[in-house]
């Protein structure tokens, strides 16, 4: 399997440390808003490289946190009239919703910064033993050219950096890219003790001392979007090895961006979509085919149209599914006969494409292709004349393909019956307002699906013909 590692910029064999095993920390969210669907975006995205991780057959630890003090939680929290803490438990619950709601599989462990706020001060003192970071009037900062390799995964030198840098309003720091580690108290701002005093850590620190702590001093994968390359997964490098004196991750992956009208989908930019209003309306199948269409470290659009080709591209899987599955109650032949077993054969050949491409730096745009691919052969190759074998096998294959990207997994059925339910609603109510035309159009449509409706004194029935 080939992951390409942000850090080498290049597509490396992925070795994990202990074989047969994934460590695996993603940045999470900051619990101060609902998120939005580009976040979702990161969320999915590395769901379902967690999710292919463990249909090949490792064990993955999934750590994801969620930063629960920072300086939009605190301007967040005086807005509401509330705490930190209050706004934290409220937004990782509505995550929660969200997540849940777009089959987001629950991380193995979802840290928050607050709870470790003891191990993240011993983390400061060590590096300021280590002669890594320096004390100013309660401030600590982490010295970046201390840090030899700072850069390396932006792939910048410090020179280069303080060029691009604006001029540090920050008198007390050694360097202008000096970045702070633990943050002193403000008026009214909530704080741990310290032995620089009352105080809260600065934004990096958090993720490098929970990884450490959670997973060890090297983990295999650290994730998240394309905007935290620099500074927050640079300074989360310089920490750790600092301190340890080893590599932090083996592999650094990074996602694209969702855009709106080409720009960043960001709360500050106001052109966002909450991942619950999208949910609203499309069902997760839909939003996780949009987000996994395309490769990971492509820049994605987000517009309604391309939702609808969505929802209308799953709508044929499930449309062939709910065929197989009904085909099942027709067919005569229950064992696999030898002609069959050729082409079952050449069907399973669609999943070790479907492998090659996902290991291929998971690439689940042409991962779906594959899937397409199957679904018009089997369309066009099966039919009631085939066993129910070979039917059960391919609809195993279809839904095993599906399962790494958390598509494909619901029941036709139960759908079918509610959508029927529905349309008979309809028709009632299209009689009742003397709709003649509308209800007997109902009743032709589901007539030509093989469904006929019964008025009876208890009410409607249906049954298929
Ligand atoms: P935040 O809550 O802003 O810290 O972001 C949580 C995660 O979402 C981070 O990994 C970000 O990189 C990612 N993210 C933020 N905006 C976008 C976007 N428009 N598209 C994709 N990922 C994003
Ligand atoms: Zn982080």
């Amino acid at each position: 399997m080939k992951i390409y590692n942000t850090l080498t910029k290049r597509k490396e064999e992925f070795i994990p440390i202990v074989p047969g095993e994934v460590r695996m920390y993603v940045c999470g969210p900051t619990v101060y808003n609902f998120f939005h669907i580009g976040n979702g975006r990161t969320f999915i995205v590395f769901d379902a490289v967690r999710r292919y991780l463990e249909y090949r057959g490792y064990k993955v630890k999934f750590v994801q946190n969620f930063t629960d003090i920072d300086d939009k939680m605190i301007k967040k929290a005086n807005e509401e009239n509330s705490t930190v803490k209050e706004l934290g438990d409220k937004y990782i619950s509505e995550y929660y919703k969200d997540a849940d709601g777009l089959n987001i599989e629950r991380a193995t462990i979802n840290p928050r910064a607050t709870e470790f706020m003891s191990e993240i001060v011993d983390f400061v003192k060590d590096l300021i033993d280590r002669g890594f970071a320096y004390e100013v009037d309660g401030d600590v900062y982490f010295s970046t050219k201390s840090f030899k390799e700072y850069g390396k995964l932006s792939g910048q030198d410090l020179e280069e950096l303080q060029a691009g840098a604006r001029i540090s309003v920050d008198e007390r720091k050694r360097d202008p890219m000096d970045f702070a580690v633990w943050k002193k108290q403000k008026p009214c701002e909530p704080a741990w003790e310290s032995p620089w005093g009352m105080g809260r850590p600065g934004w990096h620190i958090e993720c490098s001392c929970m990884a450490h702590k959670l997973l060890g001093e090297t983990i295999d994968i650290h994730a998240g979007g394309e905007d935290l390359v620099f500074p927050h997964h640079e300074n989360e490098i310089a920490q750790s090895e600092a301190r340890t004196g080893k590599p932090f991750a083996n592999y650094w992956m990074h996602s694209a961006f969702i855009n709106v009208n080409n720009q960043k989908m960001s709360k500050s930019l106001n052109n966002f979509f909450t991942a619950r209003e999208v949910l609203k309306k499309y069902n997760p199948d839909v939003i996780r085919l949009f987000m996994l269409s395309g490769h990971y470290r492509t820049q994605l659009n987000f517009n309604e149209e391309l939702l609808e080709s969505s929802k209308a591209a799953l709508d044929r899987l499930y449309n062939a599914i709910g065929n197989l599955e009904s085909l099942l109650g027709e067919v005569k032949k229950e064992e696999i006969s030898e002609e069959e077993k050729i082409y079952a054969a050449a069907i399973n050949s669609y999943k070790d494409k479907y492998i090659e491409k996902m290991d291929d730096d998971f690439n689940t745009a042409d991962g779906i292709s594959v899937i397409f691919d199957l679904i018009r052969d089997v369309n066009t190759n099966i039919n009631v004349n085939s066993s129910k074998e070979l039917i059960n096998l391919v609809l195993n294959l279809i839904r095993e393909l599906g399962k790494p990207l958390g598509i494909l997994q619901k029941s036709t059925k139960g759908s079918l019956e509610e959508e029927i339910e529905a349309l008979i609603a309809q028709r009632q109510q299209a009689r009742k307002d003397k709709n003649w035309a509308l209800s007997d159009k109902i009743r032709d449509d589901l007539k030509s699906r093989g469904i006929i409706l019964e008025d009876t004194p208890q009410g409607v029935r249906w049954k298929k013909a």
